[in-house]
C-alpha cells in the first residue's frame, strides 16, 4: 500500500464497514490485565502453590514442586518452599501444576452483532469460557482481517482479561461469511502485512480459511503476507480440490513453521485410501510444517485420529477450534480435547506439552507456555478424575475413557481469576460472624475485582492467610 492511497484506504474502510461494526464509541480505559498499584508485601512470595505435581515441558519437569509467586512472576520452583514466606499457600498435593493452557484456534471475535459470522454471533467472548479451563492465553484464528481487526482489538482483545492473540485473515473482511471468504480480489498481501507490522507480537499470524475453489491464491497471499510480517500461517484448508492437493500443501507451498490445521478432519485427504497417514503429511513434517488438531465443529474423527496416532502422527498442537457452533457438539472446550489425546493413550506430560510449551512456542510467544523463574504467572491447576467418562467426534461417534481433567485453579499473572472448589478461600466458619470479603489483591483477581472495575478491597485477610 503507498503512502498516497491511505486516505483511499480509509475512506474504503469506512464505506467497507457493516453498520454493526462501527467501532464503539470510546470505552474507559481497559481494566484486565492493567496491574493496580499495590502497597508492597514483605513477604517473598505472595502466592505459594504447594506440593503439586509441575507439569513444565519447556524445562523438562515432570515431579513434584512448590512453586513460588511474586509480582506476578514465578519466583521459584522447588522441592520445598516455606510457607512461612508466603502471604498466601494453596495446598496443591495430588493435583498438577501446568503453564497456563495455550490454545491457538478459537473464535473469539464476539459483539458485533453481525448474525452467522464469527465476526459476529458465533464467536465467544474469551473471559466467559476460558479461564474455567485454565486457558490463560488463546489466539483467535482468523476473525478478522485488515479491515476489521482495530475494530476487533477495541472490542475484543483490549478488554479481555485473558491474553487474546490473533491470526489475522488473509481476506481483509475476515471470516463474515459466504461470498467475503470467497473473494480472491480481497485477498490483499500488503494491507494484511502492514497491520501484521503495526501489530507485532500481537498478530502472531496469517489466516486463510474456508476456500472452495480450486485456486492457490488464499495460499500463496497468505504466504506472501506472513513472508513479510515474519510469522507463519496457519492453513484451514476448505474444500478439498484435486488442483490443490494436501501434499502439495505441506510439501511445497507452506514454509518450515506454518501450521496446517484440521489435522484429524479426513476432509482432504489426511489419511490416504488404504487407511495410513498421507505420506505428504510425513514429508511435510519432515520439513517442519506443523500440525494442529483444531478439533471444530467438523473436524476431528475418531476414525481419522486412532489410525493416525498409531502411526506416530501425532499432533504438534492441540487446540479447539472454539465457536458457539462447536463448543456444544462433540467439542466443549480445551480440557475436552486434550482427555481425547488422553484416552487415545498419550501420555499427560506429552499432553501438557502440547498445550502449553509447543503451541506458544509455534506463534513464537517463548515467554509463555512455561513455568521457568521469571516467566509470568499464568497457572493452570488440574485434577486428573478417573471414572466413566465417554468423548465424541465430529459424527458423534464415542469412545469410552476412564480418566477427565478438572480445572481446579487459575492463575493469571500470578492473580487466581478462577477457583472451581474454593481452594484459595478460606472456610466460612473460621471468619468472623461479621465476615465480609476476604482474600488480598497481591494474590487474589477474583473477589472485589469481578464483574466490577473497582479496586479490589484487602477485606479481613488474616484469617486466610496460612
Ligand atoms: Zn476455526
Amino acid at each position: 500500500m503507498q503512502v498516497r492511497s491511505l486516505a483511499l484506504v480509509g475512506l474504503l474502510l469506512i464505506a467497507a464497514a457493516p453498520q454493526s461494526q462501527t467501532p464503539a464509541p470510546a470505552q474507559q480505559p481497559a481494566p484486565s490485565t492493567t496491574p493496580r498499584p499495590l502497597p508492597p508485601d514483605p513477604h517473598k512470595y505472595d502466592l505459594l502453590l504447594q506440593g503439586g505435581h509441575v507439569i513444565d515441558a519447556h524445562n523438562n519437569l515432570s515431579a513434584v514442586r512448590d512453586v513460588g509467586i511474586k509480582d506476578g512472576k514465578v519466583a521459584a520452583v522447588e522441592t520445598h518452599l516455606d510457607p512461612k514466606d508466603a502471604l498466601k499457600t494453596i495446598d496443591a498435593s495430588g493435583l498438577y501444576v501446568t503453564p497456563g493452557l495455550v490454545d491457538i484456534h478459537v473464535h473469539v471475535y464476539a459483539g458485533t452483532g453481525e448474525a452467522r459470522s464469527y465476526a459476529g454471533d458465533l464467536s465467544l467472548y474469551p473471559d466467559g469460557f476460558m479461564p474455567r479451563v485454565g486457558v490463560t492465553t488463546v489466539a483467535d484464528a482468523g476473525c478478522a482481517g485488515w479491515r476489521n481487526f482495530e475494530d476487533f482489538k477495541q472490542r475484543v482483545i483490549d478488554r479481555s482479561r485473558t491474553r487474546v492473540l490473533a491470526f489475522i485473515n488473509i481476506v481483509g473482511n475476515g471470516m463474515r461469511g459466504g461470498a467475503y471468504e470467497q473473494d480472491l480480489n480481497d485477498m490483499q498481501v500488503e494491507p494484511t502485512a502492514s497491520m501484521i507490522k503495526q501489530h507485532k507480537g500481537l498478530i502472531v499470524g496469517v489466516k486463510t480459511a474456508h476456500y472452495a475453489g480450486p485456486e492457490w491464491t488464499p495460499v500463496e497471499r497468505a504466504v506472501e503476507a506472513g513472508t513479510i510480517g515474519d510469522v507463519p500461517v496457519m492453513v484451514d484448508f476448505g474444500t478439498n480440490h484435486a488442483e490443490r492437493p494436501l501434499a502439495e500443501l505441506v510439501t511445497k507451498k507452506l514454509r518450515p513453521g506454518d501450521i496446517y490445521t484440521h489435522m484429524y478432519s479426513g476432509l482432504r485427504g489426511e489419511l490416504d485410501p488404504t487407511g495410513h497417514v498421507n505420506a505428504g503429511m510425513i514429508e511435510g513434517r519432515k520439513r517442519g510444517v506443523i500440525f494442529d488438531v483444531g478439533h471444530g465443529g467438523g473436524s476431528f474423527a475418531w476414525r481419522i485420529a486412532v489410525p493416525a496416532m498409531k502411526e506416530g502422527f501425532i499432533p504438534d498442537s492441540i487446540s479447539t477450534d472454539i465457536h458457539v457452533g462447536s463448543m456444544n457438539s462433540g467439542m466443549k472446550d480445551m480440557l475436552n480435547v486434550m482427555d481425547k489425546f488422553l484416552a487415545m493413550g498419550m501420555s499427560l506430560d506429552e499432553v501438557i506439552r502440547r498445550s502449553t510449551w509447543n503451541p506458544a512456542h509455534e506463534i513464537k510467544h517463548d515467554e509463555l507456555g512455561q513455568l521457568s523463574v521469571g516467566a509470568g504467572a499464568d497457572v493452570a491447576v488440574l485434577r486428573l478424575e478417573r471414572g466413566k467418562y465417554g468423548y465424541v467426534d465430529m459424527f458423534g461417534a464415542r469412545m469410552n475413557a476412564t480418566q477427565k481433567l478438572i480445572c481446579e485453579l487459575t492463575l493469571r499473572d500470578g492473580k487466581v481469576v478462577y477457583d472451581l472448589n474454593g481452594l484459595s478461600r478460606p472456610d466460612w466458619k473460621s471468619l468472623p460472624p461479621d465476615y465480609k470479603t476476604t482474600g488480598n489483591p497481591h494474590w487474589d483477581g477474583i473477589v472485589g475485582s469481578a464483574g466490577s472495575n473497582a479496586p479490589a478491597t484487602t477485606g479481613t485477610g488474616t484469617t486466610n492467610r496460612r
